[in-house]
């Protein structure tokens, strides 16, 4: 379930709401203010790089034009 971060901008408190529906009322659990304003979630790239053992060997062919 995707939790979305809000941040209330009345009391500034950060919560953060697990949203099942797309129009579900959310409001702010201190002050029950719905002035809320949803904060966009920094999650870290954890990218993982794989050594993939590629064989790629380019063969480099030399064009030697000899004479002309
Ligand atoms: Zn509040």
């Amino acid at each position: 379930m995707p939790i979305y971060e809000y941040n209330c901008m009345d009391c500034n408190e950060i919560f953060s709401i697990l949203q099942w529906s797309s129009n579900q009322s959310t409001e702010c659990p201190k002050c029950g203010s719905k002035n809320i304003k949803k904060k966009l979630s920094s999650f870290s790239c954890s990218c993982s790089i794989d050594s993939s053992s590629g064989s790629s060997r380019g063969s480099s062919n030399s064009g030697f034009s000899s004479g002309g």
